[in-house]
């Protein structure tokens, strides 16, 4: 089964309930969704795309990117979604690596997207429906055998090197998207809001695949805006699914109308993911939303869904839950940075990738001998069996042999009001790893760095203390918001 038959499934099922809208105006049934689909499969077929083929997709969420997605499912080819606010080298190392059979671009939704469109002497593709909205350029390339049940190539956001191409199948795809569909149980009643990158797992996996099998509707938006969001939610979102920093926004903007809290009745699940969600922000959005707030770890090579809270009420748990049915954990103790009751988060179950395309090397540091999935996090379980995320294992520093967990550190300097996020890393100095915070802060209300370091004293054990504080306007973040820690270490200069 592919993303595709479910389609199928949906538009013989119920024909006229809404499937997308989004910023461009389109607002398409599940019909209408089919028939473009079926338009643009044929398309790709006369570019020349075969089976296993890569279909390289340079994208901003839209809906003609949701019907391009399911018409690469449909010809059998692989999709490779790319953020189109990366680079034109990026572009070229995923091309390059990647050969695919056609670029296609989503022009009328993204700048970016058209200006890559025009350094790759991209065309029309002329398609009846979406006038002037994809671009397209095609070429010759070799059927690879590897390929055969794969569904899609993702490549990782790049937080702790070069990213890697995640092979995820047909079942991963339809596995990861399953698992976050019947955790929040989705029907043809709910609309989700569809905000995070749909080229990145959770937008493509948490979002439009478990959309597609509830047969829910989403309401694309190409890029998080707080206004935009506000008013969706106004209008009747009902699942909401983010990552901590565009919540952080949302309320700062609502406070801005005036308003403190935003209890609207329709939404009925507020989610966050993709990165580490502190007690003091999680605690402030479930007053302001009046709603629990759930916590969801997941990663590219799993297909995003790895573990949920199932929160019924607030609580002050800052775990994130139990792992989704069908997945499997356990802690690697001996694993760099484990000890204790810490260790490297080990994964299976149906969402584990098929491995990174072409690196056989690191497709095989990324399983243990068993089949386990590596996924260079450090976690601990409770007492509940609930997860608690350590941080990475690369990012632990080991402060004159004590282990400091970035995430703890990061939890305590986030709680001073002054301090929008902020970002601990290890740099090294005379052969010790030394806590660093980075602190993003409004120009308006910037704190002092003796503040900070005193406020630091009374809330973390001494050599947990960050022995730099460097305050800045905007911490470096990748296209999906995450934070980019492999940049920071530099900024200190002696
Ligand atoms: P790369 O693998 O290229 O370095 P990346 O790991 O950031 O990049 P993704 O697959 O997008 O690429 O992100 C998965 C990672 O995000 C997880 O391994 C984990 O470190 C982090 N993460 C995801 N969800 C959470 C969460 N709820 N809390 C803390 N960390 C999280
Ligand atoms: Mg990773």
């Amino acid at each position: 089964m592919r993303i595709h038959d479910i389609l199928e499934q949906k538009v013989a099922k119920q024909p006229v309930a809404p499937a997308l809208t989004d910023s461009l105006g389109f607002d398409w049934c599940y019909e209408i969704l089919g028939h473009v689909v079926d338009e643009l499969a044929q398309k790709l077929v006369d570019l020349g795309v075969k089976p296993t083929d890569r279909v390289l997709l340079v994208m901003e969420n839209c809906a003609p990117a949701v019907a391009t997605l399911l018409a690469v499912s449909k010809v059998g080819a692989v999709l490779i979604p790319f953020n189109a606010r990366q680079t034109d080298k990026d572009l070229q190392r995923v091309i390059d690596h990647a050969t695919p059979a056609a670029v296609l671009f989503t022009v009328s939704v993204s700048k970016e997207a058209k200006v890559h469109a025009e350094w790759a002497g991209a065309q029309d593709m002329c398609l009846a429906g979406l006038n002037g909205a994809l671009f397209a350029t095609s070429r010759a390339t070799d059927p690879v055998e590897e390929l055969s049940d794969v569904g899609a190539i993702l490549y990782t956001t790049g937080t702790t090197g070069v990213p890697k191409g995640v092979m995820l199948t047909h079942d991963n795809l339809i596995f990861g998207g399953r698992v976050s569909c019947d955790v929040r149980k989705i029907t043809a009643e709910d609309v989700l809001y569809g905000v995070l990158p749909m080229s990145h797992v959770f937008g493509l996996a948490s979002v439009v695949v478990a959309a597609l099998l509830g047969g829910a509707s989403i309401r694309i938006e190409p890029r998080f805006a707080p206004a935009n969001l506000y008013n969706a939610l106004l209008k009747g979102v009902t699942l909401l699914s983010s990552v901590p920093q565009m919540l952080a926004q949302l309320m700062h903007y609502t406070r801005e109308q005036g308003h403190e809290h935003l209890p609207i009745d329709s939404l009925r699940y507020v989610s966050s993911g993709a990165a580490p969600l502190d007690i003091d922000w999680k605690s402030k959005a479930e007053a302001f939303f009046g709603q629990p707030l759930q916590n969801g770890y997941g990663m590219t090579e799993a297909s995003a869904g790895v573990c949920v809270t199932r929160h019924m009420g607030s609580n002050d748990d800052i775990s994130v839950g139990q792992p989704f049915p069908g997945v499997q954990l356990k802690l690697d103790v001996q694993a760099p940075g484990g000890g204790g009751e810490v260790g490297e988060i080990l994964i299976a179950g149906g969402g584990v990738m098929k491995g990174y395309f072409r690196n056989q090397e690191a497709t095989a540091a990324a399983f243990t001998p068993d089949g386990w999935l590596r996924s260079g996090d450090l976690g601990r379980l409770d007492a509940q069996g609930n997860l608690h995320i350590m941080g990475r294992s690369k990012e632990l520093i080991i402060h004159g042999g004590f282990n400091v967990y970035p995430p703890e550190v990061e939890a305590a300097l986030n709680e001073h009001p002054q301090v929008i996020q902020c970002a601990v890393v290890g740099v090294t100095r005379d052969g010790d790893e030394k806590v660093c915070a980075f602190v993003e802060a409004s120009p308006n209300d910037w704190p002092n760095e003796e503040d900070l370091h005193a406020y630091a004293q009374t809330q973390l054990t001494g050599y947990k203390r960050p022995w730099r504080i460097v305050v800045m306007e905007k911490l470096p973040a990748a296209a999906t918001g995450k934070i980019l820690k492999k940049d920071l270490p530099a900024l200190i200069k002696e």
